[in-house]
């Protein structure tokens, strides 16, 4: 495995690979991985000739208020876990090579950028369609993969590669949960024991309601009063938001016809967490 740090070398490695017909596959992350970015890495490993996994906590994601400067960083462990998984290269570099001196372009997706997750995080989506369309010119992959778990950026990216014809497929896999079913996330070694075990809430939220459009409830609005009542009872966790989505817009729905996307966010002590369900009737 190759480990790249700079936009130059990143851009030869794959003009050189794209020579070659080389099929290529991307997975974005922040580092200190775990399963469910393994599980990623798989799924490119499986279906593209080389793999290159990108590691860059990314700056403009971040707002002022947030965890950017403790957010875990563990290049050691994540080298080794790329190697291990038959990863070509890991693209880490520094945020310099990113967003040198004098940058100001930013990519904005108009709408969806601003609803859930974006209108409590100002800027996050701009932040991540900015490094993001960065990253697809840099490496020209086949297929970007990207988590389920963080719902509206997939369905954010997907939307980007349209509108500005990067080119590449957007592969989206399965949310990786631990047994109790908490998704996992970098930021789940923040919680205390107490904390850890509350924060299986948000998922059995989700989980009531969708039991309850599978018993044929159809009204967002009860759905959601369904999930709200499993989440209150945990007195650790302070509910965000929890919504019944259609899944390609985001746009609340009042009546569910054949699919929705439950999404929800709840803070427990300082650290915020997502988590979503895909619901089809
Ligand atoms: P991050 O490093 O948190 O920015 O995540 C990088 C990629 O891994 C994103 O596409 C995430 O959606 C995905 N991801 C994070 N956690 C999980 C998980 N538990 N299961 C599946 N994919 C995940």
């Amino acid at each position: 495995m190759q480990t790249i740090r700079t936009a130059k070398a990143m851009m030869a490695w794959s003009s050189a690979h794209h020579r070659e017909g080389v099929t290529i596959g991307i997975v974005p992350t922040m580092g200190a991985l775990h399963a469910g970015h393994r599980a990623l890495i798989r799924a490119a490993r499986l279906s593209c000739d080389a793999v290159v996994v990108s590691l860059f906590v990314n700056p403009a994601q971040f707002g002022p208020k947030e965890d950017f400067s403790r957010y875990p960083r563990k290049l050691k462990a994540d080298t080794a876990l790329c190697a291990k998984e038959g990863v070509d290269v890991l693209f880490a570099p520094p945020v310099g090579e990113i967003y040198p001196d004098g940058f100001q372009t930013t990519v904005s997706t108009v709408k969806l950028a601003h609803r859930w997750e974006g209108e409590r995080r100002p800027g996050h989506f701009d932040g991540v369609a900015t490094v993001v369309t960065k990253l697809l010119t840099l490496v020209r992959p086949t297929a970007a993969f990207f988590g389920q778990k963080d719902f509206q950026q997939a369905v954010l990216v997907k939307r980007l590669v349209e509108d500005l014809n990067l080119g590449a497929r957007v592969i989206v896999s399965p949310t990786v949960r631990e047994a109790d079913g908490l998704a996992l996330s970098s930021r789940n070694v923040f919680l205390t024991p107490g904390q850890r075990r509350a924060a299986t809430v948000l998922f059995q939220a989700l989980k009531a309601g969708r039991a309850a459009i599978r018993a044929g409830g159809r009204s967002g609005a009860n759905i959601q009063q369904v999930m709200r009542k499993t989440l209150v009872a945990e007195p650790l966790a302070s509910l965000d938001y929890l919504a019944v989505c259609d899944p390609d817009t985001l746009e609340p729905l009042a009546q569910i016809r054949d699919r929705a996307v439950l999404l929800g966010a709840i803070r427990i002590g300082e650290i915020r967490l997502i988590d979503n369900l895909l619901v089809t009737c």
